[in-house]
């Protein structure tokens, strides 16, 4: 079992299999009285079941949240917050869900709890990112950090089979490149190697086993340990790609993460080939990036933006779109290197540096 104390980033944490059921006990420990419940309305029955084992403590539910927390959706729910009299939040869902639960805490100060329903690490991190009239900002607040965050192992047991690889490749993501960050600190790199260790042991027997509890819950541990160390340093080039291609074509947020992550491991491996060593040694291998890459091979993982609907003629725009504004990367970020990455990911093909 992981020690969350060791990372301590003042969250109530807590990991077990029908914890949902003790979120009353929770909430009221958090000071909460009166709790709006939150999903996507792919979720609503969840919603429900938590009303009935919150009782009289339920102020509601809200089964509108969307990917990339739209602020209109944030004004309807803000709406139904105020009218209910509800002091706090009870997000039940993945990123998406957990964002809406940020916007509103971000307006009003309520307090926040999130059950987490896939492994993204939102309910970790202090950020936020909102989209306005198609525009995505992102922003960073030490208030925005759920208060207390309830690992269900039998909330990810649902997570359908492509759902939970990719998923899970989105979260070993923030790890991978909190290994090269700039600010890294010995603390990080611990946390990021526990994160990728803890998925890359318990994936195989989740996918043999989808129900097996002790293995999700693993991989609970593992998308917390991913998702608080995303809250302590800072990304770069696969998580920039990652925001220009689903920003600019609206693709899904955990496959683009899946079919990234290899490739943009590959280009950065010349300029960070101490940093990803434990990487390719936790594979048994030499390159982290065709590891990570034979890694989600073997699980199913999709591999080609072109299977997202991507079309090769859009990938010129999205290598100049990319390389625009300068950020930091461990290695130079040059618009012929980017777009060969691109092409690779486009086609499928094995990373290379
Ligand atoms: P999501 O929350 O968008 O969920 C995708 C779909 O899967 C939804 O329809 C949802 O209802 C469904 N789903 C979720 N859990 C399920 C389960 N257990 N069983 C069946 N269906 C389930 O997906 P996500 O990848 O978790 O989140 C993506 C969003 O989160 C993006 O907007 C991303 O930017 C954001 N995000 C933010 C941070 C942060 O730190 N701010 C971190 C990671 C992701």
């Amino acid at each position: 079992m992981l020690d969350t104390e060791k990372y301590a980033t003042h969250q109530t944490v807590a990991f077990g299999a029908g914890l949902r059921q003790r979120a009353t006990e929770h909430a009221a420990a958090a000071g909460a009285t009166r709790v709006l419940i939150l999903t996507t309305p792919h979720q609503s029955d969840l919603g429900l079941e938590l009303a009935e084992s919150l009782g009289p403590m339920a102020a509601g539910i809200f089964s509108k949240a969307a990917m990339h927390t739209p602020t209109d959706v944030t004004d309807e729910a803000l709406a139904h917050l105020q009218a209910s009299g509800a002091d706090s939040v009870l997000a039940a869902g993945g990123g998406s869900t957990i964002g809406l639960g940020k916007a509103l805490a971000l307006r009003t100060g309520v307090t926040q709890i999130a059950l987490p329903t896939t492994y993204a690490g939102s309910e970790c991190t202090p950020i936020l990112g909102q989209t306005e009239n198609g525009v995505k900002t992102t922003m960073s607040d030490p208030k925005l950090r759920p208060d207390v965050v309830l690992y269900d192992a039998e909330l990810v047991a649902t997570l359908p089979t492509a759902m939970t690889v990719t998923s899970a490749l989105n979260a070993m993501a923030h790890a991978v490149e909190a290994l090269y960050a700039k600010d890294r600190t010995p603390a990080t790199d611990a946390l990021a190697m526990e994160g990728l260790t803890a998925f890359q042991r318990a994936l195989p027997d989740v996918l043999a086993n989808p129900t097996d509890l002790d293995a999700r819950g693993a991989t609970q541990e593992g998308a917390w340990a991913c998702g608080t160390v995303l809250g302590q340093v800072g990304m770069a080039l696969h998580h920039k790609l990652c925001h220009t291609l689903g920003g600019s074509l609206n693709l899904p947020h955990a496959e683009t993460h899946a079919i990234i992550l290899p490739h943009a491991v590959a280009y950065n491996r010349p300029a960070a080939t101490e940093e990803l060593a434990p990487v390719a040694a936790m594979f048994g291998a030499e390159e982290p990036g065709l590891a990570l890459w034979n890694f989600a091979k073997s699980l199913g993982a999709p591999l080609a933006l072109k299977d997202l609907g991507v079309a090769e003629s859009d990938l010129d725009r999205m290598a100049d779109l990319a390389t625009q504004n300068p950020y930091w990367n461990p290695r130079e970020i040059t618009k012929p290197g980017i777009r060969a990455l691109l092409g690779r990911a486009w086609e499928g093909a094995a990373p290379q540096a």
